[in-house]
């Protein structure tokens, strides 16, 4: 699996249009950031910690309203996607978090936390078993785990939960958070494969964040890099690797970039908080 050198073309999935968000107490988080998912398209989005990568991600997962400027998700504002009547445009756009952990519900078997995504955009109760099997191995998991509690799942085997349980409602695009930060090397490599293999097989489009450069690398389209809120530089993948323009790309180029601390969702017995660079695909 290689990225496309270039961009699929469309009117844009996602766009954002300056958009700025400061939290109560005055800090701003985001400043002017316009920013466009196209359909099919991996828009990679890096910055160090603090930068304002997850925010963005809340403001155009709908969890999150802008202070000012404007989030489209197919013509809609995401933040009012709410209710009975927004779940056909809601399926369209998912999430697969830093931390399957914290965000499956560990009461929950890992197959009735899909069945119930299934549920809820109005799969038939005869069709969910079948379903949820499907997409148990669609993501590289055998069906019996199905069974099991989040605790008895290890992190790699959770991320496919969360990204079995994204899929079970089509979505067209997928903003995955650090999807891979929590995972050791080994298998980062193999969630991102995966990642890539579903974008091929589907056609999805992936918001695809990580401070970290080389798992960005291995699926981008086009890259944007912020720094304290603010767009620095964006552009192809190939030409931010081969001729970052800015300063603080080439920065990030040359140094890597600081791990953000383990987040609340870690668990002891959880995967490896893996800082280290994966090999940069050629
Ligand atoms: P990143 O994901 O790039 O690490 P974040 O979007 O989480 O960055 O945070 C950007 C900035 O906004 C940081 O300075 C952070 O401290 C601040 N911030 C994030 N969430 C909140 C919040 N709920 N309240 C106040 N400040 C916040
Ligand atoms: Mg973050």
């Amino acid at each position: 699996m290689t990225p496309p050198a270039s961009a699929p073309a469309g009117p844009p999935l996602l766009s954002l249009d300056r958009v700025t968000r400061s939290y109560p107490g005055g800090r701003t988080a985001l400043d002017g950031v316009s920013l466009t998912v196209a359909p099919g398209e991996t828009v990679g989005l890096v910055g160090e910690s603090g930068s304002g990568k997850s925010t963005l991600a809340r403001i155009g997962l709908g969890l999150l309203a802008p202070t000012g400027g404007t989030a489209r998700f197919a013509g809609h504002d995401p933040y009012r996607l709410r209710g009975r009547a927004a779940r056909p445009v809601r399926a369209r756009l998912q999430f697969v978090p830093q931390h399957p952990r914290g965000s499956l519900n560990p009461a929950l078997r890992a197959g009735d936390a899909v069945a119930f995504a299934l549920r809820v955009h109005g799969v038939p109760r005869a069709e969910r078993a079948e379903r949820t099997a499907e997409l148990f191995r669609r993501v590289g998991l055998e069906p019996a785990l199905a069974r099991r509690f989040p605790r008895e799942l290890s992190g790699g085997q959770l991320q496919r939960v969360a990204i079995a349980r994204a899929l079970a409602t089509g979505p067209e695009l997928v903003v995955c958070d650090e999807p891979t930060s929590a995972l050791d090397l080994r298998v980062q490599a193999r969630v991102l494969d995966l990642l890539g293999e579903l974008q091929d097989a589907r056609g999805l489009a992936y918001l695809f964040i990580s401070h970290d450069l080389a798992v960005v690398r291995r699926l981008a389209h086009r890259v944007v890099v912020l720094r304290h809120g603010r767009v620095v530089e964006e552009g192809p993948a190939e030409r931010i690797w081969a001729a970052p323009e800015h300063p603080y790309t080439r920065s990030l180029l040359a140094a890597g970039v600081p791990a953000p601390p383990a987040g609340p969702g870690e668990c002891p017995g959880g995967a490896s908080d893996s800082v280290t660079p994966g090999p940069p695909r050629t």
